[in-house]
């Protein structure tokens, strides 16, 4: 009781960064708006994904994460709102118009109110903090960049935008290499809440296409080395395999070991501290960064806020070290 009093102290005042991509940031996102103080969490989130649909501006990990903080998404896709309907795609489809991406009628109100907001000349940052607001969400969601900075995907039939490859080709192109943009900038927003966090967070997001993309937007790689406390990351691999998605594939393919070790590695000095699965006990001894050995598997929203606790406290205590 004393130890868990301690510990909820400890982390109380602290500011919380996460950096987050779709499914698996979402989820701990989650978890950690259960147990932060919203002005002390803030959830920079990869934009890199983001592309225009039939004129469109869709922005699907900033969605999927503000659905998620909404009580509001659809948990079985892994993508857009819970309860849908498609009406309005399936007849866009039958008048010809393309259908391998799905817009459900609910989703595509969020889309519609961006894409106008962007052609008044707001920035995305601030359609962000409009839609939240409307979503009753307290912690700030930050878009990685203002500006558009899409992921490529090099594959051997060419260069794919992002949302090709994973939605379209179903992320089976074996991938070369990803492309990132070298011009992306940081927002004001995304800068000041990383010259005053205490902790950051990595959420289990694909490390080279959710994470990468934001490290790669200037200076937030920079910053997050030069922070004074910890920075934490969560592994998305548990036993050699993905929860979701194309991680473990890609880890292949780029002659990875298919390992929570393999991505404490890519992460390298970039992090304190290394957040892997129980499955995994054992497996990641001489890890350079410090360890913590946990259940981090989140099936339902107690594993949302028990992982974000022990991440949190874990962080916490590396920091004050
Ligand atoms: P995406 O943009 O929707 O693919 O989402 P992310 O990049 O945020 O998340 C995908 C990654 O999250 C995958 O590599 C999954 O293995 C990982 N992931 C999803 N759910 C969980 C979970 O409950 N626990 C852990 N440790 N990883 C998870």
């Amino acid at each position: 009781m004393k130890d868990e009093l301690n510990r909820q102290s400890l982390v109380a005042n602290l500011k919380v960064v996460c950096l987050a991509g779709g499914v698996g940031g979402a989820k701990l996102a989650d978890g950690l708006a259960h147990i932060v103080p919203p002005e002390n969490l803030t959830i920079i989130v990869n934009t890199g994904d983001d592309f225009e649909h039939l004129g469109l501006t869709i922005c699907p990990d900033l969605d999927t994460v503000m659905y998620t903080l909404a009580g509001v998404a659809n948990t079985e896709t892994g993508w857009g709102r819970a309860g849908e309907s498609w009406r309005a795609v399936d007849e866009a489809a039958r008048l010809g118009g393309p259908d391998w991406f799905r817009l459900g009628d609910l989703d595509l109100a969020t889309h519609l109110v961006r894409t106008q907001m962007l052609r008044d000349g707001e920035s995305l940052t601030a359609v962000t903090r409009h839609l939240t607001h409307h979503f009753n969400i307290q912690p700030a969601l930050l878009p990685m960049s203002d500006q558009p900075a899409p992921t490529m995907i090099e594959t051997d039939d060419g260069t794919l935008p992002f949302q090709t490859w994973f939605v379209k080709e179903r992320w089976q192109p074996p991938v070369k290499q990803v492309v990132l943009p070298d011009d992306a900038r940081a927002t004001p927003a995304v800068m000041k809440a990383l010259e005053n966090a205490d902790l950051v967070i990595i959420a289990p997001s694909n490390p080279f296409v959710s994470i990468e993309p934001i490290l790669n937007v200037y200076p937030i790689r920079a910053m997050l080395m030069d922070l004074p406390q910890a920075v934490v990351a969560v592994t998305p691999i548990i036993g050699g395999q993905a929860v979701k998605g194309p991680a473990a594939k890609m880890m292949q393919e780029r002659g990875l070991s298919v390992t929570a070790g393999a991505v404490a590695a890519y992460y390298g000095d970039l992090i304190d501290g290394f957040v892997y699965d129980q499955q995994d006990e054992g497996a990641l001894d001489g890890l350079d960064a410090a360890g913590l050995c946990v259940d981090t598997w989140m099936r339902d929203q107690s594993d949302r806020i028990r992982l974000a606790q022990d991440a949190l406290a874990f962080a916490a205590e590396l920091g004050s070290r």
